[in-house]
């Protein structure tokens, strides 16, 4: 590209609304091209991958910086379990497991926005992404309802706490357990409903506000709250 001030004159004359002598003076210019990669791995060792270093995207889909965080929240709580709640070094595979086919899936989409071949809308809004089909997630019930394991946990309101203000911060949050449920510690925030909109059930969700377990009953929790750590 030419960025001489008659280059960039010419660019934005000929690409925008506006005219050349509209541009009265260019103060810097550089060329920008935009680059699309994925990490084979996310993970070698004791070296995680997260954030722009294991995927970079068009800026047409504004979803970088929004994936590169949710990497981060994905990575965080499970190196905590395991550093700290003596979960096993193999939930930190669950890392790679999750967020590469979803940084795969968000390149090809803002791949295709920055093309003009698609549209931002609900997609890019990344609200609908799940963990469905992790090893991490359980589903255990006979016949879930709306909200499943592995998806993000919907907002709501229980005996007037508001969901995202409860599952905000490193903490697990357990759904419609009245009471102590044994085997699950302390730290684990308990509210005794989940909302309706939920269906019926137990929901565990993650730090990252995912429902990491959903359950009939609160038994059979205490198994996957050992895998995790808590
Ligand atoms: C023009 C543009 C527009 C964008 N718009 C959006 C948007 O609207 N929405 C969105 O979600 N995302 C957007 N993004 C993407 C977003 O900026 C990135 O996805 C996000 O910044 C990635 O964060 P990161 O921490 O992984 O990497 P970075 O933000 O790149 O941080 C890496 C840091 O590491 C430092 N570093 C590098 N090497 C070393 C070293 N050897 N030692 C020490 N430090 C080092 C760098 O200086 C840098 O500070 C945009 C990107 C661009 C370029």
């Amino acid at each position: 590209m030419d960025l001489s001030e008659e280059g960039v004159r010419r660019v934005v004359a000929d690409r925008s609304h506006l005219g050349a002598s509209d541009v009265t003076e260019v103060r810097w210019a550089s060329d920008f091209r935009p680059r699309a990669a994925l990490a084979d791995r996310f993970r070698a060792g004791r070296v995680f991958l997260a954030g722009d270093a294991a995927h970079v995207h068009s800026p047409a889909g504004g979803q970088g910086l929004n994936t590169s965080v949710q990497d981060a929240y994905n990575l965080g709580w499970k190196l905590g379990a395991v550093l700290r709640g003596g979960a096993d070094a193999s939930l930190l595979d669950t890392y790679e497991e999750e967020r590469r086919p979803i940084a795969a899936g968000v390149l090809g989409l803002s791949t295709g926005v920055h093309r003009g071949e698609v549209r931002r809308g609900a997609a890019t809004r990344q609200l609908g992404l799940n963990y469905r089909e992790s090893s991490l997630t359980a589903e255990t019930r006979t016949a879930p309802g709306p909200a499943r394991a592995g998806d993000r946990a919907p907002d709501g309101t229980v005996n007037g706490v508001r969901l995202f203000d409860a599952f905000r911060g490193p903490h697990w949050t357990l759904l419609g357990a009245a009471g102590h449920v044994d085997g699950v510690p302390e730290s684990v925030r308990t509210l005794p409903a989940a909302p309706q909109s939920y269906g019926p059930g137990v929901f565990l969700v993650r730090p990252d506000g995912y429902v990491g377990w959903a359950g009939d009953t609160a038994q059979g929790l205490r198994a996957y709250v050992a895998r995790v750590g808590l």
